[in-house]
This record gives C-alpha cells, sequence and structure tokens, in this order.
C-alpha cells in the first residue's frame, strides 16, 4: 500500500489510543489565543510563539512542556486542552481514549482539582455527545513530585468519586523516582478499585519495569522498552500477557534506547509474543499522530496489515473497559476492516 492509500484505509478503522497526554494534542492556535489572554511577555515572546513546538533534546521539550503550562492561568483555561483533545482524536478516528491528567503542577498554581475536574468532565461530556468519542482519565500521581504528594493526589481522587477517572498512573523523572517508593500509593489506589499503570524502562534501564510490576502490581506499561536488554523479563513478558504502551516516535526523540526507527524493539516484542498496544504519547510535540505510528510500523517495520489489524483490536483488548465493550469495539473494528478492504480492491 502506498502511503496515501494506507492513510485513507486506516482513517476508516475506529482506533483506541491508551497513552496519551492531557497537554499533548494542544495546537499552535491555542497556545497564541492564551498567549493573547495573558499578554504575559515573560513567559514566552512572539519568536518563541512562532516556533513553539520545535525544540532539540529532552531538557528543550521540557521547557515547552513548562512553558505551556505556565500559558494556563486559571483552571477554566484547560477547556482548551480538551478542545485540542476532541479535534485530535476525531482526525484519528480514535473512538476510545483514555488520558493522563498530571495535576499536580496546577495545583501548586492553586487551581482547585474539583474545579479542574468539573471543567474536564464537561469537555469530556461534550467530546461524547458531539462526536461520540469516549474519553476516560488516568490521573498522573507523578514521581516526579515525591511520594507525599503522589499520596496526596491519591486522596483527592478517592474524595472526589468521579466517574471519569478509572485509575492511577506514574510519570515524570523516572530516573529520580524509583517505582518501589510508590508501592503504598499504588495498594491503596487498587483497594479502591482504580486500574494502575506506570511509565518504567522509558528512561531507565528494565529493573524498572520489574519494579513496577513486583511493586506497584501495574496493569499495563507505558512504554517499556529496556525490556530489550533482559531476555528474561521478555519472557516474563510474554507469559504474563501485560500490555505495553508502545510510543515509537517518542523513543526516538528521547533517542535512550532507539537511535532510529528500523531499529525500534517493537518488532522484536511483536515476535517474542509480547502484548503491544500503538500510542502518540504527546502528538503536538512529537509532531506524529496515532496513524503516523502504524504508517512507521508498516513502512518501516515490516508490520503487515493483518498485524497492524492485531494491533488495533488490542488497542481495545488493552483498554481498561468491561468484556461486553470490548466485544463490541471488536466487532466495530473487524467490520470495518472488512469493508475497508472491500474498497481498496474496488
Ligand atoms: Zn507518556
Amino acid at each position: 500500500m502506498k502511503k496515501l492509500e494506507f492513510y485513507t484505509f486506516m482513517k476508516k478503522i475506529p482506533k483506541a489510543e491508551i497513552h496519551i497526554h492531557s497537554e499533548a494534542a494542544v495546537t499552535e492556535a491555542t497556545i497564541k489565543k492564551l498567549y493573547q489572554q495573558n499578554k504575559d511577555s515573560s513567559l514566552i515572546n512572539s519568536k518563541e510563539l512562532d516556533n513553539f513546538f520545535s525544540f532539540n533534546n529532552l531538557s528543550e521539550f521540557v521547557q515547552c512542556f513548562i512553558k505551556l503550562q505556565k500559558l494556563l492561568k486559571t483552571p477554566e483555561d484547560l477547556k482548551y486542552l480538551f478542545e485540542d483533545l476532541g479535534s485530535y482524536l476525531q482526525n484519528n478516528n480514535i473512538v476510545y481514549a483514555e488520558v493522563f491528567f498530571s495535576p499536580t503542577s496546577f495545583l501548586r498554581k492553586g487551581f482547585e482539582f474539583k474545579e479542574m475536574l468539573s471543567i474536564i468532565d464537561s469537555k469530556i461530556d461534550q467530546i461524547k455527545k458531539e462526536k461520540g468519542i469516549t474519553v476516560k482519565l488516568i490521573i498522573d500521581v507523578s514521581r516526579t513530585f515525591g511520594v507525599e504528594n503522589a499520596m496526596h493526589n491519591l486522596s483527592l481522587i478517592q474524595k472526589l468519586n468521579d466517574s471519569h477517572i478509572i485509575g492511577i498512573g506514574l510519570g515524570g523523572d523516572e530516573l529520580n523516582g524509583p517505582a518501589k517508593e510508590y508501592a503504598e500509593v499504588f495498594k491503596e489506589a487498587k483497594k479502591v478499585g482504580l486500574h494502575v499503570v506506570a511509565h518504567a524502562g522509558e528512561d531507565v534501564g528494565p529493573q524498572s519495569i520489574i519494579d513496577s510490576i513486583n511493586y506497584l502490581g501495574i496493569e499495563r506499561i507505558g512504554h517499556g522498552i529496556t525490556a530489550i536488554q533482559d531476555k528474561e523479563l521478555v519472557k516474563r513478558l510474554t507469559k504474563s500477557q501485560i500490555p505495553l504502551e508502545i510510543c515509537v516516535t517518542s523513543n526516538l526523540f528521547t533517542k535512550k534506547v532507539v537511535k532510529k526507527m528500523s531499529e525500534h524493539p517493537v518488532r522484536y516484542f511483536y515476535d517474542e509474543g509480547v502484548f503491544i498496544t500503538i500510542n502518540s504519547d504527546d502528538p503536538s510535540f512529537f509532531k506524529v499522530s496515532i496513524t503516523d505510528e502504524y504508517w512507521n510500523l508498516y513502512s518501516q517495520l515490516n508490520f503487515t496489515m493483518k498485524e497492524i489489524k492485531q494491533l488495533v483490536l488490542n488497542g481495545f483488548d488493552a483498554a481498561f473497559i468491561s468484556v461486553e465493550e470490548k466485544k463490541k469495539y471488536t466487532d466495530t473494528v473487524l467490520a470495518a476492516w472488512e469493508k475497508a478492504e472491500k474498497e481498496v480492491h474496488n
């Protein structure tokens, strides 16, 4: 299949995205709108505004992310993030998404958790009503701010009891926040019925993945690419079928394990029988969509269309939804796939 044909085909296929951050689909138009509202040139100048998403390394990326967070001056501003997210999901025919929301930096600015969630929830409900897309939230309790803060995040979640929140995740600085330290937080989260995931094996070696499984009991692994350095761990992942949330372009950008797309371990993991899902992580920042990622697998990592179909199905299978919902989505994907195949041949 040629590129255009592939994109036309994939546009027809309903997809799930289960590793994407709430700030990640923000558009340049929104950045400009926020800048106009603020008129705060100490945050960002007009030259930076024109090249907002251009950065060359991880630290510039982090700076860019922080700048965006600073531009969000009131809880009300969070609505723009979810409006952009809604458009991104619709453009890629993503019908189900689990989105990370990291509240800590906003809480530290004085935003109320309850108020933030009420604005986010109304946007999520609007996305459902207008576009028919289901969005659920995973609260990133972040290892960057320490265990006490993570526990505080959890208590806010428990107090609010918001039906859109389905779990917690451990994101942030993997190097300085070993999974082990968060065992209590995750134990407590599971006790109250929340799903648990963690970014692991993105910046740090395989031990970080092992610890996340052993100490946190995680149900999915964000990235997990350093498992490539430990064959025993790959065997364990195959056996346990704990899904990996693979974000190919994001890994290329951080350059920890992967230097070239064609060398990404996703091919090896898949061939070994590891449960793989495909995601975009931060689409605006890495200038990549989930559809682009499927194209990357197809064009550079020798994934066949049959394998791509399996990966799309895996996205729903790994989602935190009921068996009935999984079945419903699977049927929809298979029907859309069959129809799209017929249209290619006609
Ligand atoms: Zn991520």
